[in-house]
């Protein structure tokens, strides 16, 4: 969940203004978190508080309606609905909010059920449900120490995304993609590529497109590796722009899964 926070955080001053550039600044004037980490954090708190998804993440999403970058048109509808409804969305979202499950449940089966859960309440086409699943598989997967040609071996056969392609392959002609289907499989290729967390932010978000919520699906991922080096300048400069009743969110559930930060 710190990755996903941490990428959000590094990718939000190039989602808009995409760099190209492998060497990219990590914190800028303009950095802070977006609607990816907000809702990743709405989804841990309804994880602590034993809450629905749905209705934790209509509290902070509304709580926090204009953040950087700001909602989806639809998700935003969602929010302002009094009564919401999944609305069939394949959108990324559903995978860049889904890393606290990766690491709050004991087994790959629940993790795949939560996960299931809490895309269904917006993103409910096959495609959102299927990033999601995706997603905290890998985190669960990795944080065992499973290693990434198995993590790569198991998520093709399970999800049937190509992930044999390279990023050399896939930069020239990567765009701006809001979809489970062209974002996710090329933040996990990120991650697979990567040699350390700084390595697989720097892949991700100098991928170009929707910078932020690759570089946070990617370092959702890299985070779980054991040793994987997060940079404490920019882990302090990110978490210093979480508004502090979510910043109380990350506390506890840092605290009640017993996950260490950097020191
Ligand atoms: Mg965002």
């Amino acid at each position: 969940m710190l990755g996903a926070i941490i990428g959000d955080y590094v990718g939000s001053a190039y989602e808009f203004d995409n760099t190209n550039n492998y060497s990219f600044d990590l914190i800028t004037p303009e950095s802070e978190i977006t609607d990816d980490s907000i809702l990743t954090l709405a989804i841990a708190d309804a994880i602590l508080q034993g809450k629905p998804y749905a209705e934790r993440l209509h509290y902070w999403g509304n709580k926090y309606p204009n953040p950087m970058g700001s909602y989806g048109g639809s998700f935003g509808s969602w929010l302002r609905s009094d009564n919401p409804q999944p609305y069939n969305s394949w959108g990324n979202g559903s995978a860049m909010r889904v890393s606290p499950i990766g690491w709050a449940f004991d087994t790959l089966e629940e993790v795949q059920r939560e996960a299931q859960r809490s895309a269904q309440c917006t993103h409910n086409h096959p495609e959102g449900i299927k990033g999601a699943m995706a997603v905290a598989s890998a985190i669960f997967l990795t944080r065992n120490g499973e290693s990434k040609e198995y993590l790569k071996h198991y998520i093709e056969k399970n999800f049937d995304y190509n992930l044999s392609r390279k990023l050399a392959q896939i930069r020239p002609t990567y765009q701006f993609y809001e979809n489970c289907m062209q974002t996710v499989p090329e933040a996990i290729i990120c991650y697979l590529e990567s040699n350390s967390f700084e390595d697989a932010i720097r892949l991700a978000v100098s991928l170009g497109g929707d910078s932020d919520t690759i570089a946070c699906i990617t370092g959702s991922i890299a985070e779980a590796t054991p040793d994987c080096g997060i940079p404490m300048e920019v882990m302090s400069a990110a978490l210093s722009t979480v508004p502090s009743d979510l910043k109380a969110v990350f506390d506890s559930f840092y605290s009640k899964y017993r996950l260490h930060l950097p020191h």
